[in-house]
């Protein structure tokens, strides 16, 4: 399946159209970017790095009945998914608190949380990425009531096989984001599970293995993204 034209270039990942209209080749690169895109930086390799980890994820998703996008791993920076109707939303699902709701709320830096919490963000890096709620997503027409009811239920259900899935290897997942979106009226996971979008922490150091690496200035980026990689049993490949 080969590229045809570029229709959608992210800060780190390009979406492409292919012979079949329901289908996309999507394209890791190795750009990183950070607070809404203020920060950005090249890292080689992260784009082999994270399309190879998320096919690793997305198929273990998928192993448990979790819908995704992803057909298929095309070679190390690309993979074929299903054409999707985005909701202009992100789903964050928080097991500790850090991030952006300590600077919202004071809350303690890395409190365990009783509970996973779940939390609406409209996409739009020009506005900061704002939380909302579901009034605002239903009186504005970005998503409908059952839709969202689908949305929490499976993000909660990632939550749950994967903090299992990292706590297998030594890692805290502390919080993530998924994007879902809409192919034959079917609601599915689609965008990425990566580093790049999930908080992982040593369970015994606390070290941090994940982008905020990239934005605290902490060094070894990719080497860690690579280290999460191995602790899961991927092989990943470079050349
Ligand atoms: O910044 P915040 O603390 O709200 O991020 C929560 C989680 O969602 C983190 O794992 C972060 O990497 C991810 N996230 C993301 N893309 C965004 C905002 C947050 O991947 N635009």
């Amino acid at each position: 399946m080969d590229k045809i034209k570029e229709i959608a270039k992210g800060k780190a990942k390009s979406m492409f159209t292919t012979s079949n209209v329901n289908e996309l080749i999507m394209e890791f690169r190795d750009d990183a970017s950070a607070f809404d895109g203020k920060k950005r930086a090249s890292l080689a390799g992260k784009g082999a790095v994270n399309n190879q980890f998320n096919a690793f994820i997305m198929n273990y998703l998928g192993e448990n009945n979790i819908q995704h996008h992803l057909i298929d791993l095309l070679d190390n920076t690309h993979s074929l998914v299903h054409s999707l109707d985005m909701f202009p939303i992100e789903c964050v699902i928080r097991n500790r608190a850090t991030g952006s709701i300590c600077k919202r709320l004071g809350t303690e830096d890395g409190l365990i949380l009783e509970r996973p919490l779940f939390e609406f963000f409209l996409k739009d890096d020009n506005l900061g990425d704002p939380l909302i709620n579901r009034n605002h997503i239903i009186l504005f027409g970005w998503a409908k009531d059952d839709q969202l009811d689908q949305m929490i239920e499976i993000s909660y259900k990632v939550n749950e096989l994967l903090v299992k899935l990292f706590a297998n290897s030594g890692m805290i997942l502390v919080d993530f984001k998924l994007e879902f979106g809409i192919a034959n009226g079917k609601i599915m996971l689609g965008d990425e599970f990566t580093p790049d979008g999930c908080r992982l922490w040593d369970d015994q150091t606390l070290e941090k293995l994940d982008k905020d690496r990239f934005r605290q200035d902490l060094g070894d980026v990719i080497e860690s993204y690579h280290m999460v990689a191995h602790r899961l049993g991927m092989k990943i490949k470079v050349d």
